[in-house]
């Protein structure tokens, strides 16, 4: 593998095997994630998003193909790609009676990291939380509980950041200070993993943007070559939303 890849999956296939027959979650994708992108994952809903970022966390096994992370083989190395990975989920899930402080230093516990290498309160800071450091977490907006669970996702100081639908149910306000905290950790050269169902929220963050539409890869570019190359993207995309 390239030194500059930080991901890399190679014709994945996913098919759920229900009662009612198969789904074809994921049809044969190949791409590649360079180290520090943003990258965006763009699709409508039912798009296979969600299924990708699973197999990535382990949570879903793949039916088919290559998944390397940070140059681990999934398949041959689960432990170290679950540890460079820092998985922020769609639902908000934070114990209520814990502080955010508390909470970042069971979770840093729970993966291992020694009590004098962790970096509790400069994870706060880079969330915009370290005035909230003590606070019970259940007094926290839920803007700020979204900015926690990236924080939570970071204990292990994994080098690749996912983050899934995490605008959902999030303020303008709010959501401009969850991307500023993801841009500033890509800053510190944390390749970002971000999926959306918004095409201009994936315009506003990403350095480049792949667009699945019933688990298909059905464009990937530079976001400015994408739109240029598209000049009707917001359309067609509107339509996929529509269909999908
Ligand atoms: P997205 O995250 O883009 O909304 P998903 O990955 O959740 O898409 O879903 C992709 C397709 O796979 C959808 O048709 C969905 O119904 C189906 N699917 C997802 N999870 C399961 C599952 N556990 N069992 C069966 N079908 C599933």
């Amino acid at each position: 593998m390239n030194n500059s890849i930080a991901l890399e999956v190679k014709n994945v296939c996913k098919t759920y095997l229900t009662k009612t027959g198969n789904v074809d979650a994921l049809k044969n994708i190949t791409l590649s994630i360079k180290q520090g992108e943003i990258f965006g994952l763009l699709g409508p809903n039912g798009a296979g998003k969600s299924t990708f970022i699973n197999i990535l966390a382990g949570v879903v096994v793949k039916t088919s193909g290559l998944v390397n992370v940070w140059g681990f083989d999934l398949d041959a190395n689960p432990r170290h790609v679950r540890a460079s990975l820092g998985i922020v989920p769609q639902e908000i899930n934070v114990d209520a009676y814990f502080s955010p402080k508390e909470l970042l230093e069971i979770q840093a516990g729970l993966y291992g990291v020694e009590k004098d290498k962790r970096i509790t309160s400069e994870i706060l800071k880079l969330v915009n939380l370290e005035d909230k450091a003590d606070a019970y977490s259940r007094s926290l907006s839920g803007g700020m509980k979204r900015r926690l669970l990236v924080a939570k996702a970071m204990v292990h100081k994994p080098p690749i950041l996912i983050l899934d639908e995490p605008t959902a149910g999030v303020d303008v306000e709010l959501r401009r200070k969850l991307l500023d905290s993801i841009k500033k950790l890509n800053d510190q050269g944390v390749t970002i993993i971000y999926t959306t169902h918004y095409l201009k929220e994936a315009q506003d963050i990403c350095d480049r943007i792949a667009i699945i539409n019933q688990g298909e890869l059905i464009a990937l570019n530079y976001t400015k070559e994408l739109i240029k190359d598209n000049p009707d993207l917001e359309e067609v995309f509107l339509n996929l939303t529509k269909n999908g």
